[in-house]
């Protein structure tokens, strides 16, 4: 197998490049590398298992290593893009079918009714609370906001609901009453182009 390393070592002269880098300088004795040079990465390994009996290695358990994993995706809003940018400037996009009307407050480019091509129409300025309920538990991103109130909003002349959180409201002592209570949309000044740069206060407030 490693015949040809046997051929290395009778040359009687140096040799002259490796991996088809040329050396600076023909005429001096290039230095063949016999081992790499150790970098600040790795591990220095101390007691992993090694069986004598290679017949045995089988049954080893697997090595498992911690490591850190990161990657930088690149996402497109693609035709939902212009909701993101309506959110940025504080305005609420929705979308209507051009073939018939039915209309979405979570806007939709293709429509779901009768497969017609939608436009992009803004929301009226005010919604009603359609109906509501209470999050005890959210995921890692709502967990500091636990308990807080997650509504179904309506819009007139809309056929769709937007689901959004709601504040204004102590979550802790929810009411009936909330039910067709008048909401407004309220915009964070730092978007994140996230569907949470809006969310929903009372419309009194
Ligand atoms: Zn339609």
């Amino acid at each position: 197998m490693f015949g040809w390393l046997k051929k290395i070592t009778t040359l009687e002269k140096p040799l002259e490049f490796m991996d088809g880098a040329m050396p600076n300088n023909k005429n001096s004795a290039h230095k063949v590398e016999t081992s790499i040079g150790e970098d600040m990465d790795g591990s220095v390994v101390f007691q992993l298992p090694m069986p004598e009996d290679v017949e045995q290695l089988k049954g080893m358990s697997p090595i498992v290593i911690k490591q850190p994993y990161q990657i930088d995706y690149l996402h497109s809003f693609g035709q939902d893009s212009p909701f993101f940018a309506g959110l940025t400037n504080k305005r609420l996009l929705g979308t209507r079918c051009t073939s018939c009307g039915y209309g979405y407050a979570t806007p939709k480019l293709a429509c779901m009714e009768c497969g017609g091509e939608c436009d992009w129409e803004e929301l009226p300025a005010e919604g009603k609370v359609h109906c509501f309920t209470v999050c005890y538990f959210g995921s890692e991103e709502f967990l500091p906001e636990c308990p807080y109130m997650l509504a179904l909003i309506e819009f007139e002349g809309f056929d769709t609901l937007m689901l959004t959180r709601a504040l204004g409201l102590d979550p802790e002592e929810p009411s009936l009453d909330w039910v067709g209570m008048k909401v407004k949309p309220k915009f964070r000044r730092k978007a994140k182009l996230r569907p949470t740069d809006v969310y929903f206060v009372p419309a009194q407030t």
